[in-house]
């Protein structure tokens, strides 16, 4: 299982500011990031009297200028129904209540992932929270690097143009009908509190958000609003859950990456990779060690001041799942950091 490869019916992606079908009323486009995660793709639905949009980019002055290219592209004499974001993240949502004002359509999400987003948004204005600069200090950041989380504080917000102020909730089991098709709602958790994926059973089709990504691994954090949670623990058994769901030759659109087939065999690669991992953390907690002493092997890309959080996250994700499965236990020495070992 760890030599699966996806199938790629689709070896090019569209350029920016293009339309490419992928099935029938069903449209890829892709945004470009600012970050080692270059780009997102995005997803047009259309029906004979209106257009869904799911996710809708960062907010940038490049992602705006790329929707004003498409709306030309596009029929724009039907309107736009409705925005689906998949989750809270600013990639996926960020331009949410920019694309509901111009086009009048509704917010579709998850209620925890709207909550979610409408708090980090609005506490985007102030300081670093006590709490959260202790989180980090107990994972062992030194002085410098919480300077730089204190100095980077509210960068969420900055990334999204504003939420809209209300929203239609869809939950796991809803069904809605785009143009005579049903799509399921199916929801994960780990990645972010309840994140919504969309399974056309008729056209074949499932739109993955950041919930099953082709080729790497979605970042699946503990963060300082919830200091205890275990979202390992969550993520896998979403995984789970989701693997007899999937037909065997259903086409998975993710979030990044390229359309592919096999995403039950992914799935259980992800699960797979995460077990290893926790294999790994255990036998290193031979020896007491910190949050920030796994960066190495946690984190496969550069750590950088940008990066440190989703590092020290997904160390305390291992960790917590490694303790919830009495595994593992901690103490905090005199200067409050945290110190891991074998239980
Ligand atoms: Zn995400």
């Amino acid at each position: 299982m760890h030599n699966f490869k996806p199938h790629y019916p689709h070896s090019t992606p569209p350029k920016p500011g293009e339309l490419m079908a992928v099935a029938e009323g069903v449209y890829w486009l892709r945004m470009p990031l600012p970050f080692q995660l270059d780009h997102i793709n995005l997803w047009l639905l259309e029906e004979d009297d209106g257009w869904t949009i799911v996710d809708t980019g960062l907010a940038s002055e490049e992602t705006t200028d790329l929707w004003l290219q498409i709306c030309t592209l596009i029929d724009t004499d039907k309107p736009v129904k409705r925005v689906i974001g998949t989750h809270m993240h600013p990639d996926h949502i960020g331009l949410a209540a920019w694309l509901c004002r111009r086009t009048g359509a509704e917010l579709w999400m998850s209620r925890a992932d709207y909550q979610q987003c409408r708090v980090l948004y609005e506490e985007g204005n102030s300081e670093a929270p006590a709490e959260a600069v202790q989180f980090y200090q107990a994972a062992g950041f030194s002085e410098s690097e919480l300077d730089h989380y204190r100095a980077r504080f509210g960068g969420f917000s900055k990334m999204i143009r504003g939420m809209p102020r209300s929203y239609r909730r869809i939950k796991e089991g809803d069904h809605f009908s785009i143009n005579n098709r049903q799509w399921q709602v199916i929801t994960g958790e780990g990645h972010s509190p309840e994140h919504a994926c969309l399974l056309c059973p008729e056209l074949n089709i499932f739109i993955s958000g950041d919930q099953l990504l082709p080729t790497i691994s979605s970042n699946v954090s503990v963060w300082p609003t919830e200091p205890h949670a275990n979202p390992l623990q969550d993520w896998l058994n979403s995984c789970r859950r989701l693997q007899p769901l999937l037909p065997k030759d259903v086409l998975t659109l993710p979030s990044h990456g390229l359309p592919f087939i096999g995403g039950a065999q992914r799935l259980q690669q992800l699960v797979q990779t995460h077990e290893d991992d926790l294999q790994k953390i255990y036998q290193r907690c031979a020896e007491p060690l910190r949050v920030v002493d796994l960066f190495p092997l946690i984190f496969k890309s550069t750590i950088t001041h940008q990066t440190q959080i989703f590092a020290a996250g997904e160390s305390y994700a291992h960790l917590h799942c490694l303790m919830a499965r009495g595994l593992v236990c901690v103490d905090a020495d005199s200067a409050g950091v945290n110190w891991y070992r074998r239980a």
